[in-house]
C-alpha cells in the first residue's frame, strides 16, 4: 500500500472546542437558531463578497473548480492529516479522484496560462469521525484557493495581511449589527506584519502539541514558517528549511496553508520518491517540470469555513455551512 492509501496517525490535532451540541441540519433548526444560520449567511456573503474583491482589484483571475480528476493533493506527509478513506471513481477507464485540494491545477494553471488565480475550491476529505469534535473540521468545504507566478513567500504574506485588513475594515464597516448579535471574535486591530514564527520554535516552546497550544495563546494572528509536509511545498534539501506558511487566528488556529512551490523535476522526482507517494498520479506535473514549462509560483489556500466561523464565533464551523458536514454524520441533504 503507497503512503497515499494508507490512514496516517493523527499528527498534532486542534483543541477540542466546548462539548456545544453539533450543527443540526436546517429543517431541525429552531427559530433561534435559524436566526442565528441567517444573520452568519450575512457575514459569510459579505467575507465572500470582500475577498473575491479584493483579489479582482489586485488584477487576479477567478477560475472554476474541477471536482474529480486522476491528479489531486497527496495531503501526505502532512502532520495535521487524518482522513480514512478516498474517494475514488472509475469514469470513461480512467481512475479519478474527489478534490483534496487543487494544489496540482492551481501550480499548472499558474505555470501554463493564469499568473494570478483564485478559486473557490470544494474539497472533499473524509476525515476521521472524531474530528467532528475538533469544531473546526468538516468532511467537504470550500478553500479560497489562489496561486502566484514568480511570487516569494513574503508578497504572499503582504498580500493576505493587506486582504485581511480589508475584510474587516469591510466587515465593521456593513456588518456590525450582524457581528454584535452574534458576539463573533475580537476582530481588532490587529497590526501588520504579523509575527512569523519558526516550527521548529515552537516544538522547542509547546512540544509536538504546538498547534493547539500556540492556537489557545495566541491574541494576534501569527505566521507559522518552516513545516516539513508535502513534496510541493518549497524545501532546501541542504538546510532542511521549508519556505512555507500557515496563518494562525487566535482562538481557532489554522486558517491557512501555502508555500513557495518547487518547480524543478529532479527535486519534484526525488521528493515524490521519498515520501512513497505514487508518481503515476503527477504524470502531467512531472512532464511539464521536465519541459521546463512549470514556473515558480507561491500561493495558499484559505478554509472559507473556518474563517467565517471564527469571524462569527461559531461553536463549530459546521454552522457556516448551509448543509453541515461534521465528521461521523450523513445528514439527508
Ligand atoms: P488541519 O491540520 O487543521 O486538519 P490541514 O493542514 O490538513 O488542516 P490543509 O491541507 O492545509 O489542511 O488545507 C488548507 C486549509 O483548508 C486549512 O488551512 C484549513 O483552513 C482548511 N481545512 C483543511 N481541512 C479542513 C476540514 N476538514 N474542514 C474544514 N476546513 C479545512
Ligand atoms: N491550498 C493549499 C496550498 O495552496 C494546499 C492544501 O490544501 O493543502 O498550499
Ligand atoms: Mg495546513
Amino acid at each position: 500500500m503507497s503512503p497515499e492509501e494508507e490512514t496516517p496517525e493523527p499528527g498534532n490535532d486542534h483543541i477540542e472546542v466546548s462539548p456545544a451540541p453539533l450543527p443540526g441540519p436546517l429543517d431541525r433548526l429552531s427559530e433561534g437558531e435559524m436566526e442565528r444560520k441567517q444573520a452568519i449567511a450575512r457575514v459569510g456573503t459579505q467575507v465572500l463578497n470582500s475577498l473575491t474583491a479584493h483579489f479582482l482589484d489586485q488584477g487576479f483571475d477567478w477560475l472554476l473548480p474541477v471536482v474529480f480528476s486522476p491528479s489531486t493533493d497527496p495531503l501526505w506527509p502532512d502532520p495535521g492529516a487524518s482522513i480514512e478513506k478516498r474517494i475514488e471513481v472509475e469514469i470513461y477507464e480512467r481512475t479519478v479522484r474527489a478534490m483534496l485540494s487543487m494544489i496540482v491545477h492551481k501550480m499548472v494553471a499558474c505555470s501554463l496560462a493564469y499568473p494570478k488565480l483564485f478559486i473557490l475550491s470544494p474539497n472533499v476529505r473524509i476525515e476521521r469521525r472524531e474530528r467532528g469534535k475538533t469544531g473546526v473540521h468538516t468532511y467537504e468545504f470550500s478553500q479560497f484557493d489562489f496561486e502566484l507566478r514568480d511570487a516569494s513567500a513574503q508578497d504572499v504574506r503582504e498580500l493576505v495581511e493587506g486582504v485581511f485588513h480589508g475584510l474587516l475594515h469591510d466587515l465593521a464597516a456593513n456588518r456590525q449589527e450582524d457581528l454584535d448579535y452574534l458576539g463573533g471574535v475580537n476582530t481588532g486591530p490587529f497590526e501588520a506584519p504579523f509575527r512569523v514564527l519558526d516550527r521548529v520554535d515552537l516544538e522547542e516552546e509547546y512540544g509536538q502539541d504546538w498547534e493547539a497550544r500556540l492556537s489557545a495563546d495566541l491574541l494576534q494572528p501569527a505566521w507559522v514558517v518552516n513545516i516539513p509536509r508535502e513534496f510541493y511545498d518549497f524545501e532546501d534539501l541542504e538546510t532542511g528549511v521549508w519556505d512555507n506558511y500557515d496563518l494562525f487566528l487566535p482562538g481557532i488556529g489554522e486558517v491557512l496553508s501555502g508555500a513557495r512551490r518547487e518547480w524543478k523535476h529532479g527535486k519534484i522526482v526525488h521528493k515524490i520518491e521519498r515520501d512513497g507517494v505514487d508518481p503515476a498520479n503527477y504524470e502531467l506535473l512531472l512532464r511539464l517540470a521536465e519541459e521546463g514549462r512549470l514556473r515558480p509560483s507561491a500561493g495558499a489556500g484559505i478554509g472559507l469555513e473556518r474563517l467565517i466561523g471564527w469571524i462569527v464565533g461559531a461553536r463549530h464551523i459546521g454552522e457556516v455551512q448551509a448543509f453541515p458536514k461534521v465528521p461521523g454524520s450523513v445528514y439527508d441533504l
